[in-house]
């Protein structure tokens, strides 16, 4: 019988993407005493890519538990509350505290520039010791049967000029190597390769339904009103705005100590923009265009984005998998839920599977234990995310609603919301939706149900 010890020394557990999912996991794993961690990673660097991310209580939590919060809430804004307002009156339909969220879940509601949550993950898990994060290598090849991945690094333009020159490095680079595993944890985002392949092994195929809508994301720099007065509270505040019309809203909040307002949208797609990455760029032109019928304190910021920093990505909604894991390769985060922006839910979501993750293969006795500790993870995560990815497609529907008598009712539901504290039709700021979400302690739930659990799953 192999000592638990030894087996945390022996397994070797690649993980693919270095995303929230991906470098969560890690973290998890190496708090957890695995010491044979590898990240495969297909960006060359991690840069300071991305834009405003929430950090609501229950992702702070696993943050907490793993030591690397502060380094998250350095640049955070802690938001006193939300308000939803009409987008062309610019009136308020719905205001709502936050006050009462760290009260109750222990922690407040912060936003983040993205990258300031990723820092806090690669730092825990390279100060770890025992991380090794392959940048540059992009995965190509999926063998679920035989618990192994092909990866193929990424030419470098000395790599490049090397292979013109005839130099040796050429074959190892263009046909890749495979890497054999003891565990796989596909968190290559989502436009995961590994979910494709996966669902193909049992004839399936990803259901993705075309929203219809596209999503703008952009960024006004402090600097750049010149200290506008009506302006100036969107930065110096810590509250966060949603502008509502037919189709269409703008979210908007302060991230990077206030030095930064990050503005997303959703919107009807015009363009039929391809890319559901987060890096395509979108034409400044169309956006004002677009929201021209806005107020004017929204056109004001809009114009300020300097052309060619305007990104533009198409919304998709993607059906519940009917299973993520296959052997002892399991998805992670946006592999296996991909969530529409509109609940705050997709970096959350993501770190919890990985802190489930941890815990679940923290408790295995042996390499035979490994498909049922990911089974366990699939049964105590696949009903929460999967909640989650719904209840964000069906938000967006409910904040877009044409003039009539749905959107009447609607209103008035935000305004008696407002008042007697009732139920919130955007759900992202529901008090009884934020509950579901920010009370659940994943570490703790998966270390209470994770015997029974694992008896019952095959
Ligand atoms: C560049 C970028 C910018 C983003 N910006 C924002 C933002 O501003 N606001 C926001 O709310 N959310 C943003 N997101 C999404 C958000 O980070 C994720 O939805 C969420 O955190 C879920 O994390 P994940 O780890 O599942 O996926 P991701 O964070 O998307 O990570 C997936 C990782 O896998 C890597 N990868 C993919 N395929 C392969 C492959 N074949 N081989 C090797 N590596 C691979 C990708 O390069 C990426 O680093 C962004 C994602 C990315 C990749």
């Amino acid at each position: 019988m192999v000592q638990a010890a030894d087996l945390k020394n022996e397994l070797r557990i690649h993980i693919v993407g270095a995303g929230m999912g991906g470098m969560g996991c890690a973290l998890a794993l190496a708090k957890q005493g695995f010491t044979n961690l590898h990240v495969w990673e297909s960006a060359r660097e991690i840069g300071e890519v991305g834009a405003g991310i929430n950090i609501t209580p229950n992702l702070s939590r696993i943050l907490d538990q793993w030591g690397v919060l502060d380094i998250a809430r350095s640049e955070a804004v802690a938001l006193d509350g939300a308000s939803v307002l009409n987008c062309a009156k610019d009136e308020v339909l719905t205001s709502v505290d936050f006050q009462y969220i760290e009260k109750e879940f222990g922690y407040p509601f912060y936003v983040v520039h993205r990258s300031a949550l990723q820092k806090s993950l690669v730092t825990g898990a390279t100060r770890s010791g025992v991380v090794k994060l392959h940048l540059g290598h992009l995965v190509t090849d999926w063998d679920f049967e035989n618990s192994r991945f092909r990866v193929k690094e990424r030419a470098t333009e000395s790599s490049k000029e090397r292979l013109d020159n005839g130099a040796t490095g050429g074959a190892s680079l263009a046909e890749g190597k495979w890497i054999e595993a003891d565990i796989i944890l596909a968190a290559d985002g989502v436009k995961s390769k590994a979910r494709t392949a996966m669902l193909a092994r049992i004839g399936e195929a990803d259901h993705v339904e075309d929203t219809g809508q596209a999503a703008y994301r952009i960024i006004v720099k402090r600097s750049m009103i010149n200290e506008d007065p009506e302006l100036l509270p969107f930065f110096t505040g810590s509250h966060s705005y949603r502008w509502i019309g037919e189709k269409r809203h703008i979210i908007a909040y302060p991230i990077a100590s206030h030095d930064l307002f990050n503005m997303s949208s959703a919107h009807p797609d015009r363009r039929f923009v391809e890319a559901d990455t987060w890096t395509a760029s979108g034409s400044k032109q169309e956006m004002l265009d677009m929201f021209s019928d806005f107020c004017p304190r929204v056109q004001k910021l809009l114009k300020l984005v300097p052309e060619g920093d305007v990104l533009e990505w198409k919304l998709r909604v993607h059906a519940p998998l009917s299973h993520w894991v296959d052997g002892n390769t399991a998805l992670v985060g946006d592999a296996c839920h991909p969530t529409l922006p509109h609940l705050a839910q997709g970096a959350a979501q993501a770190v919890e599977d990985a802190a489930v993750l941890g815990v679940v293969l923290g408790k295995i006795k042996s390499k035979d234990d490994i498909h049922r500790a990911l089974m366990v993870y699939q049964a105590l995560r696949k009903p929460r995310a999967d909640w989650a990815v719904l209840t964000a497609a069906a938000n967006g529907k409910g904040l877009h609603l044409s003039s009539g008598e749905a959107q009447e009712k609607r209103d008035a539901a935000f305004k008696a919301a407002k008042k007697e504290g009732g139920e919130n039709p955007d759900k992202a700021i529901d008090q009884t939706t934020q509950r579901i979400l920010y009370a659940h302690d994943c570490a703790k739930d998966a270390d209470e149900r994770f015997d029974e659990l694992f008896k019952a799953v095959v």
